[in-house]
């Protein structure tokens, strides 16, 4: 048995950011060793990828490289890594919890007669894996049992990519012998999910209007506020449903997860679907004239008050403080 290994994703030639996040978390986990965390950073060609994660706390940096990986695809990455897995025997593979982790890990974890660990919010001693259940109703606790390595995924906003340090690490390169026949699909264009129009997770400050703004006509109100505060906009569902704001902006547990370090949630009730989306935020503000509106469960500052009052009066505050 060989440490904690996270597995880096390229977006458009650079790590993702939800990938910073697993390295955190890998730290987190290695640490109950006394060790740090591996990265892997996988494609045909990937040294600068690899420059890039031998800077951010991690004790080596794994390439694996072939040319039949210059492109993703789920036979491809399952292959490489299986036959990484079975040279290194690792106690602990994580991942960031990605649309291409969530499209093949299933499947490398099977091939190792595994299973995984997905969209995992904590990591406790033991250690324990804990992740949401029942729209965020409820929180499992997992261990790992039996032989063989243990697969996770952490959740986007979870972990605070920010507390991985800064450290040159050594890097080597591993390659696998992948045969082009044991690809059955052929890539076509990357799937970029969100990002062409707003990538929400990586926004510093957002700001989240729900159903309390009563129409699409409002909406300028709520713009107002993002532009006075350089933020971005998302919304609750019904908001996404109307067609008031496109889809990408909404947040919850059928849209995006966000971890800004300000969420100003103005009209939005706190229903959990909503809640699961967004309460990894560093600092939550809420806006709403029901005091008892479960979004204040999870606020550090509320506000009760009418939001056709209160937002207006906040805009121009922020715009006077700037001048
Ligand atoms: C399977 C499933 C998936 C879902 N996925 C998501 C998801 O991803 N994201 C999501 O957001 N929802 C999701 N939902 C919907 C979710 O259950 C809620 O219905 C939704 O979040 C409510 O949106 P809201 O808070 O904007 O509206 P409401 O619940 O109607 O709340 C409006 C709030 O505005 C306040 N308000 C009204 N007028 C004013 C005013 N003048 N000033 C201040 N406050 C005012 C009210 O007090 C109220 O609290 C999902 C539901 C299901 C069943």
């Amino acid at each position: 048995m060989s440490g904690v290994y996270v597995v880096l994703e390229d977006r458009g030639g650079r790590i993702s950011r939800i990938s910073w996040e697993a390295v955190a978390a890998a730290n987190l986990l290695a640490a109950q060793s006394g060790a740090k965390a591996n990265a892997v950073v996988i494609g045909a060609q990937t040294e600068a990828l690899a420059k890039e994660a031998a800077t951010k706390g991690v004790a080596k940096v794994v390439r694996i490289e072939h040319p039949l990986l210059a492109q993703y695809t789920a036979d491809g990455f399952t292959t490489a890594l299986e036959e990484f897995i079975r040279a290194e025997s690792p106690d602990y593979f994580v991942f960031p919890h990605s649309y291409q982790v969530r499209d093949y890990v299933p499947a490398l974890a099977a091939r190792l007669g595994r299973v995984l660990i997905g969209d995992v919010t904590a990591i406790g001693d033991g250690p324990v894996f804990t992740r949401q259940l029942m729209q965020g109703r409820l929180s499992g606790n997992y261990k790992s049992t039996g032989s063989g390595p243990c697969f996770i995924s952490v959740q986007s906003g979870a972990f605070r990519a920010d507390t991985a340090e800064s450290a040159a690490a050594e890097s080597s390169t591993f390659t696998p012998t992948i045969d082009a026949a044991q690809i059955r699909t052929k890539p076509g264009e990357p799937f970029r999910g969100t990002a062409q129009t707003v990538d929400l997770g990586s926004a510093q400050m957002i700001v989240a209007v729900g159903r309390g703004i009563k129409e699409a006509d409002n909406l300028p109100l709520i713009q107002d506020l993002a532009a006075a505060l350089g933020a971005e906009i998302a919304a609750s569902r019904p908001i996404c449903d109307n067609g008031w704001l496109p889809i990408e902006r909404q947040v919850g547990s059928s849209g995006q997860t966000v971890a800004p370090k300000l969420y100003l949630a103005v009209g939005i009730s706190g229903a959990i679907q909503h809640l699961v989306g967004m309460k990894g935020s560093q600092c939550i503000v809420a806006i709403n004239k029901d005091a008892e509106a479960p979004i204040f469960e999870v606020a550090d500052y509320g506000i009760v008050g009418d939001l056709f009052e209160v937002v207006p009066a906040l805009t121009e505050a922020i715009k006077s403080a700037r001048q």
